[in-house]
């Protein structure tokens, strides 16, 4: 009996997996996961970075390890190889002449084309699957042609709340169909694709370490839930800056699929019919369909998702931003954050990246292909889909304009953040004069790089 292959990309998980569920009527199945050579590559022109970085291999690997476990539990197993996906199937499904090979429908432009080319190499009578795993509804299920998605968020939102139905989770299968006969199985060391990935830690000052894989995001989701009382105070918390539970942190296992965003959904709705609806429970959703609105937006614009894709080359402006050199102490802290833990709270993203695009005039493509290699959570349709919409451009365009300043004295009153990150800034008393340091001890801080007029009023000592 011919194989087929379950080829797993951000869907590493066992339960609320349809593609794996459909997968396992094979006679035969060999699961397969492909690191994207691409991803190995500097992120832009004259830089040593690559698109992914150590914090998000790490994570990535000990999510691949955990599912490779899980596989094996079941009677299977998982290859894992680094390549060009369309080859690597092409070759496999040759050398094992499979029948169907099962993929997740594509998140945004390349993912679309590695399966299109590899349609285009496979052998007439191999055939390719794709099923939702990703997002919350299926496309079926949407109250509109994709072509006619809502330009605005709340538009979107509006007619999902009304018009799409909770579904039903996939439970994860008992057993899987045997590995097919002499096929390869098993991972490259993490050491030979990225050795700083193997030693990788976040800086412990970030308060909260990412593990990877579906247990380590399921056991989250119900700390969060229950033990943190996160459904009771979500949304009074959730533009923290410092600590470990002001927000669900589940982004990270969201974006390598270890979690899917129904099970988050199902969780929320578990713990209501426990507690009741809460202005907290509601809006941990409303996020939600903020990361469906951006996945259906990256289906739809394709390659229009990322501009051009051929990036200039970085001045010192956006060096200096990126290692959290501006002399502003609220980028300067998020950026130092981002580098050495992989992840910073939404708010500070929308502020540095604000300030990037707005107060420094850099190209915001930079900014997304750096916290492309720096994020753990990093997932293709929520950081571009954000940076467009922070940078005012494609849908809905508008002035998104952030007063970083003014921002940092309202969510960082007492400057607590930036002394937290950086140090030189504890000797100041706290309050303002921790966000414009410069202007009340000159002789210790330089001026940023920049002072934008829009600033005056909130350089005056408030304390
Ligand atoms: C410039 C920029 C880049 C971003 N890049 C990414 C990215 O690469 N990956 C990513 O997952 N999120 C990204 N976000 C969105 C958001 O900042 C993170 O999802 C959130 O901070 C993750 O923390 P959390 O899980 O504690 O979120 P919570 O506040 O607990 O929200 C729960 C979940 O809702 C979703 N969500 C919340 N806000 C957003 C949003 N604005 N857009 C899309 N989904 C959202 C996430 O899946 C999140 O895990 C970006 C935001 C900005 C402004």
């Amino acid at each position: 009996m011919r194989p087929d292959i379950l080829w797993f990309r951000d869907d590493l998980r066992l339960t609320d997996n349809p593609v794996l569920d459909a997968a396992a009527a094979a006679s035969s199945l060999l699961c397969v996961y492909v690191l994207e050579e691409r991803l190995l590559a500097p992120l832009a022109p004259g830089m040593s970075e690559r698109r992914i970085g150590p914090a998000r291999l790490h994570f990535l690997w000990q999510s691949l390890c955990e599912l490779r476990g899980e596989l094996l539990k079941r009677g299977s197993d998982l290859l894992v190889r680094v390549g060009d996906p369309a080859a690597v199937l092409t070759d496999l499904a040759s050398e094992s002449e499979a029948r169907r090979l099962w993929v997740q429908c594509p998140v945004a432009s390349d993912e679309a084309s590695d399966i299109a080319r590899l349609e285009q190499r496979l052998q007439a009578d191999t055939y390719i699957r794709t099923g939702e795993n990703v997002t919350l509804f299926k496309a079926s299920a949407l109250p509109f042609p994709l072509s006619e998605l809502p330009e605005t968020y709340s538009a979107f939102r509006r007619q999902v709340e009304k018009h799409c139905a909770f579904e039903d989770l996939v439970s994860s299968p008992i057993t899987l169909p045997p590995w097919p006969e002499k096929m390869v199985r098993g991972m490259p060391p993490l050491e030979k694709v990225c050795p700083r990935a193997t030693v990788w830690r976040p800086d412990p000052r970030g308060q909260f370490c990412f593990e990877g894989g579906e247990a380590a995001g399921m056991a989250r989701l119900n700390a969060y839930l229950w033990d943190k009382e996160g459904g009771s105070h979500y949304k009074q918390t959730r533009n923290g800056l410092l600590g470990a539970d002001f927000s669900t942190r589940l982004s990270a296992w969201l974006a390598r699929g270890c979690l899917s965003p129904r099970q988050v959904q199902a969780q929320v709705r578990r713990w209501e019919a426990e507690y009741g609806v809460s202005e907290s429970s509601y809006w941990i959703v409303f996020e939600l369909l903020w990361r469906e609105y951006f996945h259906w937006a990256a289906r739809q614009e394709g390659a229009g998702l990322f501009a051009e894709r051929n990036l200039p080359t970085p001045g010192g402006a956006f060096h200096a931003w990126r290692r959290g050199e501006t002399g502003l102490p609220f980028v300067d802290a998020a950026m130092i954050e981002l580098a050495t833990t992989g992840w910073i709270s939404n708010r500070a993203r929308q502020n540095v990246a604000s300030f990037l695009v707005k107060d420094l005039g850099e190209d915001w493509r930079l900014g997304a292909a750096w916290f492309e290699h720096c994020l753990i959570d990093y997932d293709v349709a929520s950081n571009w889909g954000n940076w467009r919409y922070v940078a005012g451009v494609g849908r809905d365009p508008r002035n998104r304009y952030f007063n970083v300043l003014k921002q940092a004295r309202q969510y960082d009153e007492e400057g607590r953040y930036v002394a937290h990150w950086l140090p030189a800034l504890a000797s100041l008393p706290p309050g303002a004069v921790r966000h414009h340091p410069w202007h009340g001890e000159p002789a210790r801080f330089s001026p940023p790089l920049v002072m934008p007029d829009a600033w005056q009023p909130y350089l005056i000592d408030a304390d």
